[in-house]
């Protein structure tokens, strides 16, 4: 437990410098000192981790199984029938297998609190004048913190100063409508959704800016009062687990009729004895259970979920693994996750016509150029000044570290800095000489920057930037060379645009505007009119090499990508065409989707993949376009307007690195790199844990079939004993196929995976396909291993149980080689890769030959489990129906193959 106790303190209803007083603390924030001093006095600003169940629930639930049930009735019956060692071995079993199902779900668990830790949250802080992001849970009572939109509040906060707040409190209040916050005190009996000059631990900033004072900490804070609704245990499971689950029920249901089938049949019609028949009746049961399946199934999700997070693809929810693998369409944003996000200017435009400008990056070297000539910047005044707007308009910062020039906040301002730095300016001087005095920031929806400035003798102006049409339309006049301002060429300008556009560069305005000398604080309305245009900017932002690899994979995967960008249509096509997206003629803008209605935008959307100058509620509209065309969607997003639509979508997926709190918290995925090519790693991981899940399912599933037929079919021809004891039944299914089994979760993707198209979501796991296969392989199982009892019996040599060892080693031998039939569904496995791709599998062959040598020779275990030794000519014959079970079944793939691929390209089965 952490955390200030502050019940007594109500600082809602305190002015917010008392507040700050009570705090001791200061509007430049606390000394490092200070911060250690209550880090070591408050505790962390954590909330206590969610209750989880105790080790001994947890355990216990594992027996909470159909299955368990079952081997619980088997065991009470063999224990009635005075058959002591089965009845020991069952109730064994049950044992290991609780074990094991309890340390693979402990394990599965702490791999996803791993990735859950990953996700932790960041704020904003101002200790001792300097701005830092430090780790939420590093935040002190006194702390001064820095909200802007779209981030989490990371404790409960007295705010001191706000610009236009609105903060979603929906998580305490209940309230779905943004309440607005300012800085005044309220009655103390004011309710939380009243009290407007505090914004409480956990809810969102929606829209404006703040700072603020922490109050309270940790439990101390409101959230962590009603602590009740973080305590929820999230269970591991997925729409395939619960499917599965509920398959296991009717499984359960079909074993209990087949065993009394064959029970009446045994008991009618063939003559067995009572206990005879009861034995038969409990070996079938327990043969036909796959008792290892649900642990297999559930530590293959952990891993899969585990790799994904080792190529930058985070999950929160863990049925959107299921749901990558169906995904139809990707929906991606353009800065920075198809483009570098290293912005540089490298065209200008002013009413005298284009300047080209030298350099790559943000290194601030290289020169101007008109009409190949080179220009001085310094005598310029034109030029200086567009350049000083896009200096002083701006809230990032450039800094050198050791020859590299990195900048922190938005790459679109940093490619200002440079081009600032590149005209000889130097940014504390011009501070010095216009210092700020207030801002609006940018936000994708109205799309332009401003800030307030005066100069020493008093006189105000309005620094703007934007995009350029945005900007037209706020602009009276235009300045000119010599320094006068004249009305504004609409004409001129657009031609512009459509000249820097077309080259595939980003554009943007930079204009000002006189302001009064007493003005302090700026509003919407100072800036809607009346600006005079300096000038625009070409801004190049290069494709990521990886993001055109990653769109050609999709394409290949039959998935279609959009791109949805806040830039120029132009700018957008060129790029488009270099990412190959689009035709590189087509692209919609927001302005044109916003005159279409919902059936016309139906009907366009499959033939436009760039979407241009659009804002996030656009985005929303694609979404359920796309969704209702039958599309799985993913779409990502990182502002705060961006929720809706990532809510919304199938597979939200947010930035890691530039994404607000608040899209996070809509995303079922969170991409730790910011990458367009981590998503299509993604895609391709999440069809590989489905396949991997259904190579499980392919695998286990026959080995109970065929133990399970070969017992039908030996009480069906009266065999005068049966192949499989319940306790070989029980090693089998517990110790070699869960041992093999294992190595499907790590089992590599196949070669074809991302040839294929998407899997239907509504497709069922156990399709005809896999029903069939299963089915086909039980029964060459079944062959196999009576044939080998058969043989065994028929060989005078043999004693009953030499003969069960040879049906046993024959079924094992042949799901050894069925092992790498498997890894592959339809692809053929005679391919070295099939044998070389996944080196677990030979250290489990290993480990289950050594097992089955113990099983055959070892006396003691030959004591236990009924086996008897065998010769050589044995396991010739073993090893040969290994070998014959392996070729038929590549011969039934072949068929297959021929029936569902075109050249590289085959239907999923
Ligand atoms: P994405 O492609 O990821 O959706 P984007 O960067 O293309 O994002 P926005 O960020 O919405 O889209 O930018 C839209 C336009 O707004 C840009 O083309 C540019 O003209 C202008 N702009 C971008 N960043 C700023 C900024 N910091 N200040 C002023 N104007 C900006």
């Amino acid at each position: 437990m952490s955390g200030r106790t502050s019940d007594t303190m109500n600082w809602h209803a305190l002015e917010a410098d008392v507040a700050m007083e009570q705090l001791k603390s200061r509007p430049e924030g606390l000394t490092p000192e200070e911060v250690q001093e209550r880090l070591k006095e408050y505790g962390p600003n954590s909330l206590p981790a969610p209750l989880k169940k105790s080790a001994l629930m947890r355990f216990l639930s594992q027996l909470h199984n159909v299955l368990i049930y079952l081997l619980l009735v088997a065991a009470v019956v063999t224990a009635f029938l005075g058959e002591w060692v089965d009845t020991g071995v069952i109730l064994g079993v049950v044992i290991i297998n609780t074990f094991i199902g309890f340390i693979q779900e402990g394990k599965a668990e702490k791999a996803l609190d791993a990735i859950r830790n990953m996700l932790s949250p960041q704020a904003l802080v101002l200790r001792d004048g300097k701005q830092l992001q430090v780790a939420a849970d590093t935040l002190v009572p006194g702390d001064v913190v820095i909200l802007q939109s779209g981030d989490k509040v990371p404790a409960d906060v007295r705010i001191f100063r706000a610009r236009d707040l609105r903060i979603d409190e929906a998580m305490l209040t209940g309230e779905s409508v943004p309440a607005e916050k300012y800085t005044t005190a309220v009655p103390e009996d004011a309710p939380i959704g009243d009290r407007k000059g505090m914004a409480y631990s956990g809810t969102l900033v929606t829209y404006g800016q703040a700072r603020g004072v922490v109050s309270g900490t940790g439990v101390a804070t409101e959230i962590g009062r009603i602590n009740a609704m973080l305590t929820e245990v999230e269970a591991i499971t997925t729409p395939l687990l619960r499917k599965m689950d509920h398959f296991g029920r009717i499984l359960t249901m079909a074993i209990l009729l087949l065993a009394a089938f064959s029970f009446t049949i045994g008991l009618l019609f063939q003559g067995y004895n009572l206990v005879e028949n009861l034995l038969a009746a409990v070996s079938l049961a327990v043969a036909a259970i796959p008792e290892g399946l649900p642990a297999i199934m559930t530590i293959t999700l952990a891993l899969g979920v585990q790799r994904m997070a080792r190529r930058n693809s985070i999950i929160r929810q863990l049925p959107a693994v299921e749901t990558l693998g169906s995904v139809t369409v990707i929906c991606s944003d353009k800065t920075g996750t198809l483009t570098r996000n290293e912005m540089t200017v490298t065209t200008i435009a002013t009413a005298d016509g284009l300047i080209e400008v030298d350099g790559v990056g943000y290194q601030p070297v290289g020169n101007f150029h008109r009409n190949g000539e080179r220009i001085e910047a310094d005598t310029d005044t034109l030029l200086r000044h567009l350049c000083r707007v896009g200096l002083l308009c701006n809230d990032s910062v450039l800094s050198q570290s050791e020859n590299e020039w990195t900048i922190q906040g938005d790459p679109t301002e940093g490619a200002l800095i440079t081009l600032a730095l590149k005209a000889g300016m130097d940014r504390r001087q011009e501070q010095g000489k216009y210092p700020r005095d207030d801002s609006i920031p940018f936000e994708s929806d109205h799309r332009f920057m401003a800030t307030l400035h005066h100069d020493h003798n008093g006189k105000g102006f309005a620094f703007v930037k934007g995009a350029p049409e945005r900007l037209l339309e706020m602009c009276e006049q235009q300045r000119t060379q010599d320094g006068s301002n004249v009305s504004l060429e609409k004409a001129y300008w657009q031609e512009c645009i459509q000249q820097i556009a077309s080259q595939g560069q980003r554009t943007l305005a930079l204009a000002c505007k006189p302001m009064p000398a007493q003005q302090t604080e700026l509003s919407f309305d100072d800036v809607q009119s009346g600006l005079v245009l300096l000038g625009m900017v070409g801004i190049i932002d290069p494709p990521r090499t990886e993001a055109i690899e990653g769109i050609r994979q999709c394409l290949s995967a039959g998935i279609r990508v959009k791109m949805i960008t806040g830039d120029h249509a132009l700018t957008a096509r060129a790029i488009g065409k270099e990412l190959g997206i689009g035709d590189g003629t087509t692209a919609l803008t927001g302005s044109e989707l916003e005159t279409m209605d919902d059936e016309e935008l139906m009907r366009r959307i499959d033939e436009v993949d760039i979407f241009a100058r659009s804002s996030p509620e656009h985005k929303l509209r694609l979404v359920k376009a796309l969704q209702s065309q039958g599309n799985i969607v993913a779409m990502t997003g990182d502002g705060v307007n961006d929720a809706p639509a990532l809510k919304r979508a199938d597979v939200g997926v947010a930035m890691g690195i530039k994404g607000t709190e608040v899209s996070k918290e809509a995303s079922k995925m969170v991409l730790a790199d910011d990458n367009f090519a981590s998503i299509v790693a993604a895609v391709k991981e999440g069809r590989t844990i489905y396949d991997n899940l259904k190579k499980a399912i392919l695998f286990i599933l026959p080995t109970n079939g065929g133990q399970a037929g070969a017992i039908l079919v030996a009480i069906l021809l009266g065999m005068a004993a049966m192949p499989i004891t319940p306790v070989q039944i029980l090693w089998v299914n517990m110790v070699t196929a869960v041992t093999l089994a294992l190595v499907l979760a790590f089992d590599p993707s196949e070669r074809n995976v991302m040839n294929r198209p998407p899997r239907d979501p509504g497709e069922p796991i156990l399709s005809p396909f896999l029903i069939w296969r299963i089915a086909f392989v039980s029964l060459i199982l079944v062959i196999g291993s009576l044939s080998m009892f058969q043989w065994g019996l028929d060989n005078k040599h043999m004693s009953l149980e030499s003969a069960r060892s040879a049906a046993i080693n024959g079924l094992v031998v042949g799901q050894i080689f069925y092992l790498f039939s498997v890894r592959r569904i339809i692809d053929t496995s005679f391919s070295p890769l099939a044998f070389t791709g996944n080196i677990y599998a030979w250290i489990a062959i290993g480990v289950v030959i050594v097992l089955q040598g113990l099983f055959t020779y070892f006396p003691p275990m030959q004591q236990l489990f009924g086996t008897g030794p065998l010769d050589l000519t044995a396991w010739l014959r073993i090893i040969w129906i290994g070998v014959a079970i392996f070729l038929v079944v590549e011969v039934e793939k072949f068929v297959w193959r021929r029936r569902l691929c075109r050249g590289d390209q085959c239907e999923q089965p």
